[in-house]
């Protein structure tokens, strides 16, 4: 089919346009700074998957682009990477402990089985250190608290943060099937968590290709529209 095309295109043109077009972005992990598109390409589409299902039953895309890919983190200064999925924005209902769902069959790759949550102490050095603009991908981690990533047969990885809890069954190694409960929702690793618990609670999920996610450095419309095509199931 048409996206799985676009996929090995895209994949084997390692990520370079093929088309000549030159996109200037700077990656996140410890700039913060916003990725800077001097030109879309307009010659081919971007690149694209497919196959997912959400992984929250019965949720969908929120609405607000804040919540979606590519939207500013001023808190840690730094890009939103994935999807946020909040009761307040959601066409389903979501909580504390609801069900995380593997979005596609795959190899657990990460599983945070070991993990302590944020404290006073420990957020507080977090914090110096974005104020000191020393954003490692360690401390962006940490803000992603606890963690399922799941790889899967098309090369794309996909992350689930913020977790509250991990299925028994969920390891490093284990195999999961789509669909399948892998975590619970929780709100770990937000400052809140230690300042104002309860008010964070969501899930953070995440496509990830190659070495970014998907739609880095593109606009909020496309950003959208690629994620869309990825809850579309392949045929
Ligand atoms: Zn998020």
């Amino acid at each position: 089919m048409i996206v799985g095309a676009i996929v090995t295109a895209a994949f084997g043109s390692n990520a370079s346009s093929p088309a000549g077009v030159v996109i200037d972005w700077v990656p996140n992990g410890g700039t913060g700074a916003t990725p800077a598109v001097t030109q879309l390409p307009t010659t081919s589409p971007p690149m694209a998957v497919s196959g997912f299902v959400f992984p929250i039953e019965g949720g969908c895309l929120p609405e607000d682009d804040s919540l979606m890919p590519g939207a500013l983190r001023e808190y840690r200064n730094g890009t939103h990477e994935g999807v946020d999925v909040y009761d307040s924005d959601n066409c389903e209902f979501v909580g504390l402990e609801t069900e995380v769902l593997a979005a596609k069959s795959g190899t657990v790759v990460r599983a945070d089985w070991i993990y302590e949550d944020l404290t006073e102490v420990s957020l507080a050095e977090l914090e110096e250190f974005v104020q000191q603009g020393a954003i490692t991908p360690d401390v962006e981690d940490a803000f992603r608290g606890r963690q399922v990533w799941v790889e899967h047969a098309d090369g794309t990885v996909t992350r689930y943060a913020h977790l509250a809890g991990i299925v028994e069954a969920v390891d490093v190694g284990s195999t999961v099937s789509q669909g399948e409960a892998i975590a619970f929702v929780g709100e770990s690793g937000t400052p809140e968590s230690v300042n104002d618990p309860g008010t964070q609670v969501h899930l953070h999920f995440e496509i990830r290709i190659g070495d970014d996610y998907l739609g880095a450095g593109l606009d909020a419309e496309t950003v959208r529209s690629l994620y869309e095509a990825a809850f579309v199931a392949d045929q």
